[in-house]
């Protein structure tokens, strides 16, 4: 199609249908569903962060991939994307790992929030348009709780301040379970011990033990619940009625149906669209064993291209569990090999737009339920097809093609064509020291080093200038 034609299209749906055309599955609809914008052309997103206590796993590089990807995705549609990610940096397990070392709580939190940015920088997720952290909105939190307790629908114990579900209308929404089901259903049965009304309320704020951090309250000293925390955060940076709310599975319940139940109690709006994204599975024995137990990604990407996790991730929709092996880590890193060479290969071609039906194909798929194994296959296709055209020697439809690809990979996040001189350290050293063995006239040991780079997926050619390595 002509370059005027691309243009027409595109100014069409900026003008009627820029983010419009997005359907996601909502959590509290039980289906997919068109996402409904507060303010045209804008989107807030609330997404749960970290909780810094330890460095991120796995099923954390699951989320922030997913919703970093999301986001980009957005903001090529067209959207204005707010996008806010909490730090959780006062908690139980924060503080049970200060008591265990003997080291101050916030000294942990700090340390563990600069590693997961270093992480995040590592695998090339954006960092969010802000960061609240817990212990900025303490004062804002104790005001919320005051207004609960104002209105009835919090009450005081001995060990802290707790909201009363009952006066909540429609608790149970996320869970598609209603208050009774919901404790029958594995919700928290006990209050034996506790001065609790009902078993599933849930702290607003806990009382601080000697030793503990804590804040001033007109309660008492203590610290926020954890459940408080992104209502308020959320409300504040998103204002009432926000977007999308976003975290893993896990936190459906409780921790999500129990922001919306204080936002609920307080009469203001919350989110209007809710998504979860499915779990990592890391604990099979099968996967121990292929991946070495790796599953913290500080590990993860030390033993393999940054890259890798990313498409992994890519290739499995959002809502599925994901299973992560050593063999798929590898299967990933072969694929983006592929890609790489691919990209060396088309970059003597001219460079062109991205045909239409090309770039409609791959935002109609996005668009449904955010398929972004969809795009990735898309993506591998359009490299086939201009590898195809290429051996025809068609080059006009291999750069079409070839911008497709270069697009949809940039629109993902991941980034193509590393160079081929990018030779990682220990491949670098085993081969000065096949060097070296050759310069001692250890021929053996100098094939034997040539063959394990081999079996690695690398070649060394002796050439005038000395040994090059290059990818097999
Ligand atoms: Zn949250």
């Amino acid at each position: 199609m002509s370059v005027s034609g691309f243009i027409r299209v595109q100014a069409l749906r900026l003008v009627a249908t820029v983010g419009e055309m997005m359907r996601l599955y909502d959590t509290a609809e039980g289906s997919v569903v068109p996402l409904k914008l507060r303010d045209p052309g804008k989107i807030g997103m609330y997404v749960c962060g970290p909780t810094v206590y330890a460095p991120p796993h796995i099923g954390h590089g699951r989320q922030v991939l997913v919703y970093d990807v999301l986001r980009r995705f957005l903001e090529w549609s067209g959207l204005d994307v707010t996008f806010v990610s909490n730090v959780t940096d006062i908690d139980d397990n924060i503080i049970k790992r200060g008591l265990a070392e003997g080291r101050d709580p916030a000294e942990i939190a700090i340390k563990c929030e600069a590693i997961w940015w270093q992480v995040m920088d590592q695998i090339n997720v954006r960092r969010p348009d802000h960061i609240p952290h817990a212990t900025e909105y303490v004062e804002e939190m104790v005001e919320l709780i005051q207004t609960l307790i104002g209105q009835d629908k919090a009450y005081v114990t001995a060990d802290g301040v707790y909201l009363s579900v009952e006066e909540v209308d429609g608790y149970g929404l996320l869970a598609h379970q209603d208050l009774d089901n919901l404790l029958e259903g594995g919700g928290e049965r006990e209050v034996v011990g506790s001065e609790k009304r009902h078993p599933a309320d849930f702290v607003l704020w806990k009382f601080a033990k000697s030793g503990e951090p804590e804040w001033s309250s007109p309660w008492g000293p203590g610290r926020p619940g954890w459940h408080t925390e992104c209502v308020v955060m959320s409300l504040d940076l998103l204002g009432e009625g926000f977007d999308l709310h976003t975290g893993g599975l896990d936190l459906t319940f409780p921790h999500h149906e129990n922001e919306r139940a204080q936002a609920v109690a307080l009469g203001r709006e919350f989110a209007s669209h809710w998504m979860h994204h499915g779990f990592v599975e890391t604990d099979g024995e099968k996967m121990s064993k292929s991946l070495g137990n790796v599953t913290n990604m500080l590990d993860l990407i030390e033993q393999y291209d940054h890259r890798a996790y990313r498409l992994l991730v890519l290739q499995s929709h959002y809502r599925t569990p994901m299973e992560v092996t050593g063999a798929s880590m590898v299967a990933s890193e072969t694929a983006l090999d592929r890609l790489d060479t691919f990209v060396r290969r088309t970059s003597v071609l001219d460079k062109v737009e991205v045909p239409d039906a090309l770039v409609e194909r791959f935002r109609t798929v996005m668009e449904e339920d955010f398929d972004t194994p969809g795009a990735i296959d898309l993506l591998f296709r359009q490299v086939r097809e201009a590898n195809s055209a290429l051996d025809d020697g068609d080059e006009l439809r291999a750069a079409g093609a070839a911008a497709a690809v270069h697009l949809i990979a940039e629109v993902l996040g991941l980034e193509l064509g590393a160079d081929e001189d990018d030779v990682p350290a220990e491949i670098q050293a085993m081969a000065e020291e096949r060097q070296s063995a050759r310069a001692a006239k250890d021929f053996a040991r100098a094939d034997e080093l040539r063959d394990e780079l081999h079996s690695l997926g690398w070649t060394i050619e002796d050439g005038a200038g000395g040994p090059e390595v290059r990818r097999a």
